[in-house]
């Protein structure tokens, strides 16, 4: 660890400021990032009465220097960043060096600490009005302890919940620092008594030690990556949901951060297979450059801005749904059309539903009492989340409606299923249709070329010169223009072949992919955009040029001869990817023979 410095006024002004220390709960929280960025794999947090009594938090970190440990303690002093750009790029927990002179403001702190290397260790207590170190032989590591926390601020102590409350809370939060940490071994006691222990040996172990043994099996595991972005996740079957959000844990780089467009994304990812009001448990590991990822946005920490969320968003709905369906595409689902297929929900806490007995529109639901008392719905059509709402809504309170039967298994299929095929033809100049065997693909014929682009070009060395038919002459401001010439030469590497044309036109000659010509115009100007926004080496400008290059894929509305249907089917066949687009949509949705034959009713 790095020797502590008290940050330049200038650096210290960037921070964003607030109050640091407003429960155990902050306390808690930042003692223990403390402990991680001092590189400790063994840390132990005990709390009496619900941390409001004390807080101890014993790890073995790097330790403290002994001239280092008053300035510890004292506003704006750190040794986890030094200038304003260390702010560009934080990978610490911490970096506002305002923890330690928080806590030590409203209650009786002690540090006990050990730097590795040093002879022995030294104790910081409270001597008086100030603080006096004296030496002592410790093991190496850092305990804090923070003692009767509030008792100078009465205002603020009124405001502490009970002592359960309080500990519920540091509970809480615990077990998310386990998840969030999974390397780093955990044990949390409270008022005594070991309330868990994780052992450190990765993300598994840490969920079998918060949530119990039993919970791995229930889980879905998966990974994605997409340029610098890194996605690791355990999420439930949809079979094993829960009625609050308080199951969902996500980590950026490491950090415990609270964000609802990544539960959003989830949700949106999870779709039908969502019971109404209900929750996926989730942990959802991200990694993500360090210049992405803003967290000096609130003094918690816990809220971060990071730089084109929708990217990491698209990622993470496409990895869900593919971990969902195990990247197999599900068989298209008639039954919504179909009359002989009755569904049943029943609500659980029907006291507080009033209507008695009544009747909908006979063709879609029938809502009464059965024979039992309890308050069902049939209907001939399978609910949706937005129709459950509306029964919900209706409710003096908070409705919990059931499926009393899981609607029939559906079939799944892979791309590389269509060993033997035969192309059908082209759907409303939109769709490739392809018989293979008992089933019928039905491709979306931009989304698969756009992945099948997407694959190519992320994983080439060099992007090559795909040479236009008919140069495209692009026309731009004097500014642009002289722009897109200095970058000529990196463009080329690119794939992208230009040249002046005299005046403020640009020639364009060549791109790195073939495909609809119409939208040139529409991608040059999105170039010269990443151009002005990113350092050049930066892999996720290379990440974003592909991606924005792939959209010139093949439209949809593009006639297409048998043998460009051919070159694509073949090659998505063979291909081995996720049978999504770069942006998440489906590339080919599937119709079995057998559904066919039902709804002809040649089969039952
Ligand atoms: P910050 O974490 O933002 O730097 P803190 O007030 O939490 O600020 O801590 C101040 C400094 O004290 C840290 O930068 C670090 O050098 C040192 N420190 C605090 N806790 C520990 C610990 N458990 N182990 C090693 N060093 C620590
Ligand atoms: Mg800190």
């Amino acid at each position: 660890m790095n020797r502590i410095r008290i940050l330049h006024s200038d650096v210290a002004g960037k921070i964003a400021a607030g109050e640091v220390i407003l429960g155990p709960v902050s306390v808690v929280k930042e003692l223990v990032e403390n402990a991680v960025d001092a590189g400790a794999t063994a840390v132990t947090v005990e709390v009496k009465g619900g941390g409001r009594e004390s807080i101890r938090v014993t790890d073995n970190g790097s330790g403290i220097h002994p001239d280092d440990v008053l300035m510890a303690i004292q506003k704006h002093a750190t040794s986890k960043i030094a200038s304003s750009e260390d702010m560009e790029r934080i990978a610490s927990l911490g970096f506002r060096g305002e923890a330690l002179p928080s806590i030590a403001a409203v209650s009786h702190i002690t540090v006990k600490t050990r730097a590795k290397g040093q002879e022995e260790g030294c104790v910081l207590e409270q001597d008086g009005a100030t603080y006096a170190v004296k030496p002592a032989g410790l093991p190496d590591g850092t305990t804090v302890l923070a003692e009767n926390l509030f008792y100078n601020v009465p205002a603020r102590l009124k405001f502490l919940k009970s002592a359960a409350a309080e500990g519920a809370a540091v509970s809480d939060l615990m077990g998310r620092l386990a998840l969030s940490s999974p390397e780093i071994s955990f044990k949390y006691i409270a008022n005594g008594k070991l309330q868990f222990q994780s052992p450190g040996t990765g993300l598994t172990d840490a969920i079998i030690a918060v949530y119990g043994k039993d919970i791995p099996a229930r889980l879905l595991e998966f990974c994605a990556k997409a340029g610098e972005i890194q996605i690791a996740g355990h999420i439930s079957n949809p079979n094993y949901l829960f009625k609050t959000s308080k199951n969902q844990t996500f980590v950026v780089n490491r950090r415990y951060v609270r964000s609802k467009a990544i539960a959003d994304a989830l949700k949106h990812a999870y779709g039908e297979q969502l019971l109404m009001a209900h929750f996926p448990f989730a942990i959802l590991h991200f990694t993500i450059p360090l210049h992405r990822v803003d967290v000096n946005v609130h003094p918690g920490k816990t809220t971060i801005r990071i730089d084109d969320e929708a990217e990491l968003l698209a990622l993470l709905d496409a990895a869900v749904r593919d971990a969902l369906s195990g990247g197999r595409i599900p068989a298209m689902d008639f039954s919504k059309n179909t009359d002989n297929l009755k569904n049943r929900w029943v609500c659980q806490n029907e006291t507080q539903y009033a209507p008695a007995c009544r009747t909908g529109p006979s063709d879609t639901y029938a809502e009464q009492m059965s024979a039992d008392g309890r308050f069902v719905i049939d209907s001939p059509l399978r609910f949706k989340e937005d129709d459950l709402d509306d029964f919900a809504l209706e409710a003096s309170a908070p409705l919990t409606i059931k499926p009393e039967k899981v609607v029939e298994n559906q079939q799944h299929f892979s791309l590389s299923d269509m060993a033997e095929y035969k192309i059908i033809g082209q759907l409303f100049g939109t769709y490739i249709v392809v018989e293979a065997g008992d089933v019928v693909y039905i491709i979306d014929q931009h989304a698969a070329h756009e992945r099948m682009n997407y694959e190519r070009m992320k994983s080439a060395e060099t992007l090559l010169p795909q040479q236009l038919l008919l140069p495209y002459a692009l026309r731009l401001s004097q500014n642009d223009h002289d722009f897109l010439i200095q970058n000529a030469d990196f463009l080329c590497d690119m794939g992208f072949e230009l040249e002046d044309f005299g005046g403020s036109t640009i020639k364009i000659t060549a791109l790195p992919l073939r495909g609809n010509q119409g939208d040139i115009g529409l991608l040059m100007e999105d170039v010269l955009e990443l151009l002005r926004g990113y350092d050049r080496n930066d892999p996720v400008f290379r990440d974003k040029i592909v991606r924005r290059a792939c959209r010139i894929s093949i439209k949809a509305g593009e006639s297409l001869s048998e043998e460009e249907m051919r070159l694509l089917v073949h090659e998505l066949r063979d291909s081995d990817t996720v049978p999504v687009c770069p942006h998440g949509r489906p590339v080919a949705v599937v119709l079995t023979r057998a559904q066919l034959e039902k709804n002809f009713k040649r089969i039952v």
